[in-house]
């Protein structure tokens, strides 16, 4: 081969390259978008039409709905299945189980579930689910952990799925939480759920970047996870956020949400929401003011609680019964020996866990903790962490305690006392979350409290609560807790400020005749921080003080009314 005929070959060779080269660039970047469109199911065309051509699509949608109504589409692409009578679900209850595959539900809906694992269903859920693909407006009530969250999300996905809803319809289902943590977990259910199907989904929430938000929502979001505050924001404020299709209304841990003080916000989302919806609420706990919000919320709602609000069967509880001057050594000595397990251990005050964190790991025990105090993106990682984590310790406050579903927790430990036996049930429904697992708890009462045993006695029915004593020895620390206290200055602000937290927590007791604060004696209050005498409780810069519950509440109240506006 001669070396012009050499040379041609190597172009032409380099030009074919060159040319695979870019067919390979090309094809990969197809599938990205492909698998980025699965994933993040946004839409990626901005979601602004006509007025014209929005009415033809209201009008269209609404078609659907009456027809829906009507009756006329109760089909899915699945014809095999038939809808359970609700009658046969009351004969089935406690003995057979009702499969996820009986449902008359989609087929994309049915593969995610089996994606989860899950094949039968939950008794709120048995009871529930079929009521709502009806559209029926619900008020569910079942204790914690009993799987609540696919109850309201299957009917919420169906309908969707029913009525064909597109990005262009704007949000047609809007899932309100109390927590940022509880929205994020709400959100990967959701998104597990969604997994064969095309809607469009997202996250709002209170310490998110607004702007994203804002860009994410005028794109067209069908179902939308959101806190109170931030919702109200948005409607308020998003020009391209619309939300004149909203079809169905679900509120979770309906009694948080009005407890932290957002009663305010649901009067006024519910007033710009449209009317002609389906509403969905869901509680552990029902009081006077889940009461008044479902007056307000829906006209004719049906009542669907499972069994009486307490702990699941499969947990085992018990209560020790422990000095104050012992309370630190007997909680060390405890994680201690359990190391190899997932403990939650409950303060009643930021402070506390604040000092805790800070004392256990620098005596060697590793502990993670959560509370109000720390930023949105710390709270969230830890959040995830200790998801994800086999084994490890979460010092926590009350925060950690409504709905958030961190898998296979052993331990329970309530340190602090809980407010009443409402508290006590959310906090130990952290442990057993769905029917088959088990979990313990344990309540740690000074003799003087002991009472609370019996009122919870009284609160819990049956359910036995048994008195657990330690097997084995105290770790003998406290010398050396006291004299590392003294000796190191942060730890020393951080013991006085958690000694004012309790101080100040119990002060604040719901149950004054138990939880007397005249009979603590704060001399052996202040070993269980490590202090050799008690500080002055009003010695406290307030500039950096920690506020306690009740003021944490006050300001948590005083935030939603102003924040966002
Ligand atoms: P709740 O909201 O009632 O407190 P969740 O919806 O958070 O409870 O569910 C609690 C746990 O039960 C979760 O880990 C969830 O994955 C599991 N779970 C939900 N439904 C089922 C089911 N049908 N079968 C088994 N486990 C389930
Ligand atoms: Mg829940």
């Amino acid at each position: 081969m001669g070396f012009q005929e050499r040379l041609l070959m190597r172009k032409i060779k380099k030009t074919a390259d060159h040319k695979t080269d870019l067919y390979k660039l090309k094809k990969k970047k197809l599938e990205d978008s492909k698998t980025d469109a699965i994933c993040s199911k946004e839409s990626t065309v901005p979601n602004k039409i006509n007025d014209k051509r929005r009415k033809e699509c209201d009008e269209e949608l609404q078609h659907k709905r009456q027809k829906l109504c009507d009756g006329a589409i109760d089909k899915t692409d699945n014809n095999e299945t038939e809808n359970i009578p609700l009658n046969d679900i009351k004969e089935t209850e406690g003995t057979e189980r009702v499969t996820f595959d009986s449902l008359n539900i989609s087929g994309p809906t049915k593969k995610a579930i089996e994606d989860m694992g899950f094949t039968t269903m939950t008794e709120i859920q048995a009871k529930t689910i079929p009521l709502l693909l009806s559209g029926k407006n619900l008020v569910g009530e079942a204790k914690t952990g009993s799987g609540k969250t696919l109850a309201f999300l299957i009917p919420a996905v169906e309908l969707m799925y029913r009525l064909h809803f597109k990005p262009r319809n704007g949000t047609g289902v809007i899932i309100l939480s109390p927590t940022r943590e509880l929205s994020m977990q709400t959100f990967g259910v959701l998104k597990g759920l969604l997994k064969y199907h095309s809607h469009t989904y997202a996250l709002i929430m209170g310490g998110a970047d607004k702007k994203l938000e804002a860009d994410k929502l005028s794109k067209g979001v069908n179902i939308l996870v959101a806190t109170p505050g931030r919702l109200l924001y948005h409607m308020k404020n998003t020009k391209d956020f619309y939300f004149n299709n909203v079809f169905c209304l679900i509120v979770d841990e309906m009694d948080k949400i009005l407890n932290i003080g957002f009663m305010k916000e649901m009067n006024e989302i519910i007033s710009l929401l449209p009317k002609a919806r389906q509403t969905m609420l869901f509680s552990a706990t029902r009081t006077q003011q889940t009461e008044a919000l479902t007056n307000l919320a829906v006209e004719k709602a049906i009542y669907v609680s499972t069994k009486v609000v307490g702990v699941a069967d499969n947990i085992t509880q018990g209560f020790m019964v422990c000095p104050s001057e012992t309370r630190l050594l007997t909680l060390f000595t405890f994680l201690k020996m359990n190391k190899k397990k997932k403990i939650m251990v409950f303060f009643s005050s930021c402070s506390s866990v604040v000092f805790h964190h800070a004392l256990f790991n620098f005596i060697d025990l590793e502990v993670m903790c959560i509370h109000g105090q720390l930023k949105q993106n710390k709270r969230t990682t830890i959040f995830f962490q200790f998801c994800r984590a086999e084994t490890g310790i979460l010092l926590c406050t009350d925060i950690a305690s409504r709905g958030l579903d961190f898998p296979s927790v052993d331990w329970i430990i309530q340190y602090d006392p809980p407010n009443d036996p409402k508290d006590y049930v959310h906090r130990v429904g952290r442990t057993a979350r769905g029917e088959e697992s088990g979990g313990n708890a344990l309540l740690m009462l000074r003799e003087e409290e002991l009472s609370f045993y019996h009122v919870l006695k009284r609160a819990l029915k049956d359910v036995p609560v048994w008195e657990i004593k330690l097997p084995y020895n105290l770790h003998d620390i406290q010398k050396k807790v006291e004299t590392l206290v003294a000796r190191n200055h942060k730890l020393n602000l951080m013991a006085k400020e958690a000694f004012r937290g309790y101080i100040k927590a119990y002060e604040s007791h719901g149950l004054k005749s138990i939880f007397d604060p005249s009979k603590l004696d704060h001399n052996l209050v202040a070993k269980s921080f490590g202090l050799r005498y008690p500080p002055n409780i009003s010695d406290s810069d307030s500039r950096h003080r920690i506020p306690n519950r009740r003021e944490r509440r006050r300001m948590m109240e005083e935030k939603s009314l102003y924040a966002e506006k």
